[in-house]
């Protein structure tokens, strides 16, 4: 049976459409990851799936309505969420465990999210990451079999969060399903089977990072570093497309097998090589591809002259400062 089955779902606030006719399906045992930009409409799907919003259109989990399912089979994590300040964590995981007939101990939890050592800590108390992941843990403890989390692992540090990445994966191959938001596109790359992109409250694409990647992701990249004038660099024989990108040239689709002939014939052309890095496309070009926004994290985004060098296909482009 579907885990999540979400069908022409429709939100709006006034004017704001949130979410237009949005349809999706999650399988069992699947980590599903939405990401899109501010105001997308995450959020709002977040919701209607926990049923904390009222929509059009049809959402069911397992085969039940959201408000109908048994409480004990969903764990949620809404994206604001502040428990009671001058409780410790164990006592506020207590709390949560209270809330159910069946639960996870409160100890089990503590150190599945990696806060054990901090268990009789007041929450004020806790840094800001610490703080998350007790509220990851609330969402925990009744053990459930769909786990919807707004942004879980947002102010955690990257040893924290790759403890709950462990934990979320360890979670999914036991069966759970978790549906998530992130704007981590490392996290939905690293994390999610797959990946719905939301724009303007429409899921634009869903698809395996992977398969996301190969279709929207576009070329590899290899950035040279160079101490001679780019004004003058004539890469008219070097048989990629290349472009000044930030002061630095850039060459387009070459396979890690190539970089010695790029250097060779950049050689040949009289630049002076200082440094070079390699990388493919990620899920972040993808992000930049379908939303034309910047995900505001991770490397030096293409400007314009190199994306729109990058579009003309076998066209040798001579770097020029024009280009930059
Ligand atoms: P995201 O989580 O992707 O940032 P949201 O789901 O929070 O996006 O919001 C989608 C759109 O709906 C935004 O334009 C937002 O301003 C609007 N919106 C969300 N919640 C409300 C609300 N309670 N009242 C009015 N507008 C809302």
């Amino acid at each position: 049976m579907t885990a999540i089955a979400i069908d022409d779902v429709r939100r709006t606030y006034g004017d704001t459409v949130a979410l237009d006719a949005v349809s999706l399906s999650v399988d069992p045992g699947e980590i599903f990851g939405l990401v899109g930009p501010n105001g997308a409409g995450k959020t709002t799907l977040a919701r209607a799936i926990t049923g904390t919003t009222d929509y059009d259109g049809t959402v069911a989990l397992f085969g039940e309505q959201p408000r109908a399912i048994d409480r004990s089979r969903l764990g949620s994590l809404p994206q604001s969420f502040s428990p009671h300040e001058r409780l410790t964590a164990r006592e506020l995981l207590e709390y949560y465990a209270g809330l159910y007939d069946d639960a996870l101990t409160p100890g089990r939890v503590l150190d599945d999210v990696g806060l054990i050592d901090s268990a009789d800590t007041y929450y004020e108390n806790l840094s800001g990451g610490q703080q998350r992941r007790v509220c990851v843990g609330s969402a925990l403890v009744n053990d459930p079999d769909l786990l919807v989390l707004d942004e879980p692992t947002t102010g955690i540090d990257p040893a924290g969060r790759r403890q709950l990445w462990d934990l979320l994966e360890g979670l999914a191959a036991d069966g759970t399903t978790i549906f998530l938001t992130t704007h981590d596109m490392h996290e939905a790359e690293r994390l999610a089977n797959r990946v719905g992109l939301l724009a303007d409250g429409e899921l634009v694409a869903v698809d395996t990072p992977r398969a996301l990647i190969d279709a929207h992701g576009g070329e590899s990249r290899l950035t040279v570093e160079t101490a001679s004038p780019l004004a003058e660099v004539d890469a008219s024989g070097l048989d990629y497309r290349a472009a000044i990108v930030d002061n630095d040239l850039r060459v387009f689709d070459v396979a890690p097998t190539e970089i010695g002939t790029v250097v060779d014939s950049l050689t040949d052309a009289g630049v002076q090589v200082e440094s070079l890095s390699w990388a493919e496309p990620t899920l972040e070009d993808v992000y930049l591809e379908l939303t034309g926004t910047a995900v505001g994290r991770g490397g030096q985004r293409l400007d314009d002259g190199a994306a729109s060098a990058a579009e003309e296909p076998n066209a040798p482009t001579p770097p020029t400062e024009g280009s930059s």
